[in-house]
């Protein structure tokens, strides 16, 4: 933790801006060991390893969602002989593939089925999504559910000012992204539904697959919209959701609840509802284009030459027919299967 970081926190327990701040040991970018103290209400919050750690009192299901994440076993192999969970021991020996998230390396773990499929197929998205941003590197950037903290290496690359919040160990990772990439960014173990930060300190708060997450839709837009600065926006990502006609019980939420995580489908009308509810000035929705997201995935799963991707890389070639395309999958994507699309909700 940067020292400079203190103006931005307050107490997890009390919510006071008085805090103090003990430094054990230091490096040449940041306090490695110490506390941070409550003048008001006494509580101490320790720093391991750079990494603040400010959860206080966390409800039971985030403490569960937290024990499930910290157990994940990542497999390695495609037959999945080999596989870690995220100890800083697993770390060092997984360096490469943690340092090729998200779009991998080319080995098992990102392929069809591997652990880590999701974020390489979700890799272009989410770099289309950080150029959409236009960032001038004077931001200063929340991300909520950071995970490994790939997305706020991203951000710190730009120059931003970034804060990497998640309640898993898996921050940890981010010291292999310092080493490797000379840069540098916060990290906070902190819960997303009650944030530990001042009202208006971050110009963005970024959330790649993690609002869905939450204990409850509009209790979570009204706290990221407290720590926003007026005009500053939310931008979600590659969140659950189920058309009008969709069942709410899907099953393929279900291996993720049985491990213990939150795992919410709202409706693309909540989504939307919800942030104007909690107080949004402006909410846009957007969809990424499927044809983008369909030539992509069949790419990285060996289809290439395929009759129905040559089709769809017809389609891209001609502007219009791909505007007609979308267009077209508009209503389908609102009634029966939304696919990927991006929210932003500005203060
Ligand atoms: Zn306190």
């Amino acid at each position: 933790m940067k020292e400079n970081l203190l103006k931005k926190l307050i107490c997890p327990a009390c919510a006071s801006e008085e805090l103090n701040v003990e430094c054990k040991q230091k490096n040449d970018t940041e306090i490695r060991e110490g506390s941070i103290c409550c003048q008001k209400c006494r509580e101490v919050f320790p720093i391991n390893a750079g990494i603040t750690n400010l959860l206080y009192r966390i409800p039971q299901d985030v403490e569960c969602e937290k024990k499930a994440m910290n157990e994940k076993v990542y497999y390695v192999t495609s037959d999945k002989k080999e596989g870690f969970t995220v100890t800083e021991d697993a770390i060092q020996k997984y360096q490469q593939i943690l340092l090729s998230l998200p779009e991998g390396d080319g080995s098992p773990i990102f392929c069809c089925g591997g652990s880590l499929q999701n974020q390489a197929e979700n890799a272009s998205r989410f770099y289309k999504s950080v150029d959409e941003l236009n960032l001038t590197g004077n931001e200063d950037i929340l991300e909520v559910g950071a995970s490994f903290g790939w997305g706020s290496r991203e951000f710190a690359k730009k120059g931003c000012n970034v804060v990497a919040l998640d309640i898993t160990d898996f921050l940890c990772t981010s010291d292999l992204y310092f080493k490797q990439q000379s840069i540098y960014f916060d990290r906070i173990l902190g819960d997303m539904n009650k944030l530990p930060f001042k009202t208006a300190s971050f110009d963005i708060v970024f959330a790649n697959t993690v609002l869905h997450h939450c204990m409850d839709l509009e209790t979570i837009y009204r706290e990221l919209l407290r720590v926003l600065k007026k005009g500053g926006k939310i931008v979600a990502l590659g969140e659950c959701s189920l058309g009008v006609f969709e069942d709410r019980n899907n099953k393929a939420f279900l291996p993720g609840k049985e491990e213990g995580r939150q795992e919410k489908a709202f409706r693309l009308y909540e989504w939307l509802h919800m942030a104007k509810r909690a107080g949004a000035q402006k909410v846009c929705l957007s969809f990424f284009s499927n044809i983008d997201d369909y030539i992509d995935k069949k790419i990285k799963r060996g289809k290439a030459n395929s009759k129905k991707v040559i089709i769809a890389q017809f389609i891209k070639k001609h502007h219009f027919l791909e505007i007609l395309f979308h267009y077209l999958t508009y209503t389908y994507r609102w009634l029966f299967r939304p696919g990927n699309w991006k929210i932003e909700c500005y203060k």
